[in-house]
């Protein structure tokens, strides 16, 4: 069977990431979503198994142990890792699957799914980007200021990627990401 396509989705934090996923999720039906484990406080609204599985650091660490992990990174004082089993159980089963994680874990991706699809979504600007990382208002203020200059850092990192997106708006993001999804089925059609 055709194996399914690993679409990465990467950019700084506060980018909108997780908006492009949300909306994209309504226009790709077919797609399949990686859920993280994360040792972050869940948000509030978020729930286990949807948004994440939160788990304790030992919890963690034993997934890290047990080799759980497609990859994984260490961001703000938090971890963050892709279960393994269900990525590549998804592409045997010929169905794409997109994972939306930070940049030092994008490129832990890259090293080992090099036939990968990675897009980095970028802001307008950094002016903007600081805008919508304080408007969230579910961070402290020493959060805002170490996600900032993480985010500054990623920028940086830009050409390890596949593709550019601006997530100026939402429905051209969404509308560029889901030309590049069509571009890379056609690249690999076979009789
Ligand atoms: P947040 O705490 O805002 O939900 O996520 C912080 C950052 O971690 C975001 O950039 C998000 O994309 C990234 N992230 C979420 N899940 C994973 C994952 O499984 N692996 C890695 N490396 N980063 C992740």
């Amino acid at each position: 069977m055709k194996r399914g396509i690993l679409f990465v989705l990467s950019g700084p934090s506060g980018v909108g990431k997780g908006t492009v996923c949300a909306a994209l999720r309504g226009k790709q039906p077919e797609l399949i979503y990686s859920v993280s484990a994360t040792t972050r406080s869940p948000r509030e609204g978020e729930q286990d198994g949807v948004n994440y599985f939160f788990k304790t650091r030992e919890q963690f660490m034993r997934m890290i142990e047990a080799d759980a992990l497609l990859e994984h990174a260490e961001y703000v004082g938090n971890y963050y890792g892709t279960p393994r089993e269900f990525v590549e159980k998804t592409l045997s089963e010929g169905k794409d699957i997109i994972l939306e994680i930070e940049v030092q874990g994008a490129i832990k991706v890259r090293e080992k799914f090099s036939e990968g699809v990675f897009i980095f979504l970028m802001p307008p600007s950094l002016n903007e980007l600081k805008q919508r990382i304080v408007g969230r208002g579910t961070e402290s203020q020493a959060t805002i200021d170490h996600r900032l200059s993480v985010a500054v850092e990623e920028m940086n990192l830009l050409h390890h990627y596949d593709y550019a997106v601006v997530n100026d708006e939402i429905d051209q993001a969404c509308a560029r990401i889901g030309a590049i999804m069509t571009a890379e089925h056609c690249k690999r059609e076979r009789f």
